[in-house]
């Protein structure tokens, strides 16, 4: 059985991952921070349907409990083979209300986060017969968003990351890609207004807001042994919108 660690898992996009996962045989890490009732019940969830699973909270900003959080998936998975770089958070405003401790909150979580969490657990994909990290960026990361520049420059930062690991860790048979996701209904999107929704919604060929399946589908067929010859690709989840 494989294992997959999925970093904010408790909601939107990384739960249905999980789920997407269990679904698919996978021994599956629910990584949380805050939402602890949200991870255990989703873990209740894929246990009753007969799948393997374990919540484990960790603030990604966090190295040490980013270390502690791979320790357990060595101690009850073996190891790990797929990694999923969800966690993010974002913040709407211009650079000018983007106060320092702003910038360096989306950074640390968006950005640095995907380092801690990549850097940890590279002994164990290394292990792996098909290591695989995959991480998840934006639509913004290639275009920038007004008013979201921490959030496009970390989404951007999270593609080169990806790009440069891909060369990286080529020979060791690691594959690192990126999903760019565009407007996906969930809790991130909530601050939101009608207007704005439809206006994106008109901007997407597709001319529909993604749901948290369409993106996590991407993300499984990254992991799958079918893309086994890609890496260093941003796939964009979005409808059309890149
Ligand atoms: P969401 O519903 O707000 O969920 C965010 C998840 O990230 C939660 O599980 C949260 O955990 C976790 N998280 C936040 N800070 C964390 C930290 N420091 N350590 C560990 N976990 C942390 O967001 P979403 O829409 O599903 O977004 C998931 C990913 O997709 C993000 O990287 C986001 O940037 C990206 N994305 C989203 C969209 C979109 O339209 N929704 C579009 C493009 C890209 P707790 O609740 O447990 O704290």
């Amino acid at each position: 059985m494989k294992n997959v660690l999925i970093t904010g898992a408790s909601r939107g996009i990384g739960a249905e991952c999980a789920l997407t996962f269990a679904d698919n045989g996978y021994r599956v890490f629910i990584n949380y921070n805050r939402s602890e009732e949200k991870a255990l019940a989703l873990c209740e969830k894929i246990r009753g349907k007969g799948g393997e699973c374990f919540a484990v909270q960790a603030d990604v900003t966090d190295r040490d409990a980013v270390r502690r959080m791979i320790s357990l998936c060595r101690y009850h998975g073996g190891g790990l083979d797929v990694l999923v770089n969800n966690a993010g958070i974002d913040f709407y405003g211009t650079i000018e209300q983007t106060e320092p401790e702003i910038w360096d909150k989306i950074i640390n979580t968006d950005l640095t986060g995907v380092y801690n969490a990549t850097r940890a657990a590279l002994p164990e994909l290394k292990n792996s017969s098909s290591g695989r990290i995959i991480n998840v960026s934006s639509v913004w990361g290639v275009y920038g968003a007004s008013c979201e520049a921490a959030y496009s420059a970390a989404k951007a930062g999270v593609i080169g990351l990806t790009k440069a690991l891909a060369k990286e860790l080529g020979l060791s048979g690691v594959t690192v890609n990126c999903v760019a996701p565009g407007f996906i209904d969930t809790d991130m999107n909530a601050i939101f207004d009608e207007n704005a929704v439809s206006d994106i919604i008109d901007r997407t060929p597709l001319n529909r807001a993604g749901t948290c399946k369409d993106v996590a589908e991407a993300v499984l067929w990254l992991a799958s042994e079918k893309a086994s010859f890609i890496t260093g690709q941003v796939l964009g989840a979005d409808g059309g919108f890149m």
